[in-house]
């Protein structure tokens, strides 16, 4: 863990490679713009829960309409395939501390875009492990990640506040992937408690990756229910209902992050 956070450190004095093509990037992240704008891109998708859809446009879902979620929307710019996956698996599973200011920097552009959309919130709130989870990992990711972007350049003048002793996770719920939607659902229902009241406040959850929405869904509820006036979700990745098609598109083209 020391190595890595050493590693990370160097990475952010000294101009990285490419992770996919091996370039130079000419900025402080291990991946360059054209490898950048080839990624899988969410850009269709529903503003609601952020599912990828064909036909998204203004409108929710057809599930977020018969069933409105907790938050009010979900911002998740890319799909979680190929390589955005191994990014945050990297991240998750092996340390790598080099993959959160990737991570950081694929998300500051939408995520300054909320920001002007539906104003600054009061708090991020990384969605919270488990104690003994996190002690196993080391870390929480996305606690790192939601420092990572509190920092990017482009939202730093935003002052936003991380908060990641507001909300525990009480329950040690089992691994959620490879669940259906239903035990997940079940699998973490009333998993997370907030330590105060958050009356009127404005937060939004930071996530790495949103699967089937369960657990954002449940924090939310549990934020709303401690007197929160709005709840957003902040996330890199969404994956696709099972069934669905994935559509994907280009992301729009960006200018240099002014590192
Ligand atoms: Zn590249
Ligand atoms: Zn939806």
């Amino acid at each position: 863990m020391v190595n890595k956070y050493l590693e990370w450190l160097l990475d952010q004095l000294a101009p990285c490679s490419c992770q996919l093509c091996g370039q130079a990037t000419g900025r402080p992240v291990a991946l360059c713009e054209p490898c950048q704008r080839s990624l899988a891109c969410n850009s269709s998708a529903c503003p609601n829960c952020a599912l990828p859809s064909a036909e998204a446009g203004e409108l929710p879902c057809g599930h977020c309409q018969q069933q409105p979620p907790a938050f009010a929307s979900t911002t998740a710019p890319y799909l979680y395939t190929q390589p955005v996956d191994g990014f945050i698996k990297q991240l998750k599973f092996s340390a790598d501390l080099c993959q959160l200011p990737v991570l950081a920097e694929l998300m500051s552009r939408p995520m300054a875009q909320a920001l002007r959309r539906h104003g600054r919130p009061d708090l991020l709130v990384p969605v919270p492990l488990h104690w003994r989870r996190q002690w196993r990992r080391g870390f929480n990711q996305a606690s790192l990640l939601a420092r990572q972007l509190r920092h990017h350049p482009l939202l730093r003048d935003w002052s936003l506040q991380v908060d990641d002793r507001l909300c525990t996770r009480r329950r040690a719920t089992v691994a959620q992937h490879g669940l259906a939607p239903e035990q997940r659902r079940h699998n973490i229902r009333q998993a997370f408690s907030c330590r105060e009241y958050v009356s009127d406040l404005h937060v939004v959850i930071v996530d790495d990756v949103m699967t089937t929405g369960a657990t954002v869904e449940a924090l939310a509820r549990e934020i709303l229910n401690q007197g929160a006036r709005r709840v957003d979700v902040w996330c890199c990745a969404r994956t696709p209902a099972p069934t669905d098609s994935i559509p994907s598109g280009q992301c729009k083209p960006s200018a240099v992050t002014p590192y």
